[in-house]
């Protein structure tokens, strides 16, 4: 008698479990179909989430300021994701502030993108400071790149930026390496501008030899870095366009160089901040728009101007997945692990 109603019940709770099961799959497959068939519906390829501001430099161009040090919960950032990926994202890339700042909060997003999200490419920009074997040994299986900044290897021009204490370049050969080792592709970023556009970076780069080495002229974003208001003020630092060219001009022949002027950088790039919710950077649309964990993702991006030929046109889809297992994987696999 005990074990029939027991059998019930059991019965009843497996009911329930595939019920809610299937109407959460319907619910999914609704959604999608629902993006997809709006005619308007942009497509967020590659995006890039900085989830913190926070930052432990204080380059004086920077465009991504302090302004608040909210993080969202790791429920929300992995929610935001999910429908990120179901909107047709391949490739997130980690960006700040300094992501390095939040490890654990990285590398728990790190893995659910690799691990729930398959996703195609995870990337994470960072000033390189805080980057560890530790942490690359942990979940550098599943980061594609590692894009490192640094706009000078003279260390005087470094810290006058605000980005050093004097050991920036060391740091980078060493992540470099480290890079090598673990099977990430490694890149570089400078930004142009007065104190670096006369420099010449050849030799450093036939060094490094970054696979992809993105050099943008500085800009000034209203409300970031456009006044003395403003957590920073970048106008010091702009260049004219003619400048910007003279620095292209010396380093183009380098196979990794990719240029980016003010006119890309502003509307190809796909950008959520913290709390989730998409930046125009170009002042067409208001910005920022609502968080796409309230609204979704297409009402989000519906609500900024982007240039998806802009963004194909830069090659913003390129060889973004990394070539080989690192060398951790490698070792495991000789052991039988
Ligand atoms: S530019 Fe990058 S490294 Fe410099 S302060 Fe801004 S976030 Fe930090």
């Amino acid at each position: 008698m005990l074990s029939n109603i027991m059998g019930k019940e059991y019965f009843i709770l497996k009911a329930l479990m595939t019920i809610t099961a299937a109407v959460m799959m319907i619910c999914l497959v609704q959604k999608t179909y629902n993006y997809f068939s709006s005619p308007a519906a942009k497509i967020p390829v590659s995006v890039n989430y900085h989830f913190s501001r926070v930052c432990n430099k204080s380059c004086g161009f920077c465009f991504h300021t302090a302004s608040t040090s909210y993080i969202e919960t790791m429920g929300n950032a992995k929610r935001g994701l999910l429908a990120l990926k179901m909107a047709g994202m391949k490739k997130i890339n980690f960006a700040g502030g300094e992501p390095f700042m939040h490890r654990k909060f990285l590398g728990q997003m790190i893995d659910y993108c690799k691990e729930v999200l398959y996703l195609e490419s995870v990337s994470i920009v960072t000033n390189g400071s805080l980057v560890t074997e530790a942490f690359l040994a942990t979940y550098g299986k599943h980061i594609d790149i590692l894009a490192v900044s640094c706009d000078s290897f003279d260390e005087v021009t470094n810290i006058k930026i605000g980005r050093g204490s004097g050991n920036q370049v060391g740091k980078l050969y060493e992540i470099r390496d480290l890079c090598k080792k673990y099977g990430i592709k490694f890149k570089l970023n400078t930004v142009v501008c007065k104190l670096n556009f006369e420099e010449d970076m050849n030799q450093f780069i036939n060094a490094l030899q970054p696979f992809r080495w993105k050099c943008f002229q500085v800009l000034i974003v209203e409300g970031e870095n456009d006044s003395s208001e403003t957590l920073r003020d970048g106008r010091k630092f702009t260049i004219t366009d003619e400048q910007y060219e003279h620095f292209c001009a010396k380093h183009r022949h380098q196979k990794s160089f990719v240029a980016e002027p003010n006119n890309l950088m502003a509307k190809t790039y796909l950008i959520l901040d913290e709390y989730m919710r998409s930046l125009d950077r170009t002042g067409k649309e208001p910005s920022p728009s609502e968080s796409i964990l309230k609204v979704g993702v297409k009402d989000a991006l519906d609500g900024v101007y982007w240039d998806e030929t802009g963004f194909a046109s830069r090659g913003g889809v390129y060889d973004w997945t990394r070539e080989k297992p690192s060398c951790a994987e490698k070792v495991q696999s000789l052991n039988g692990d």
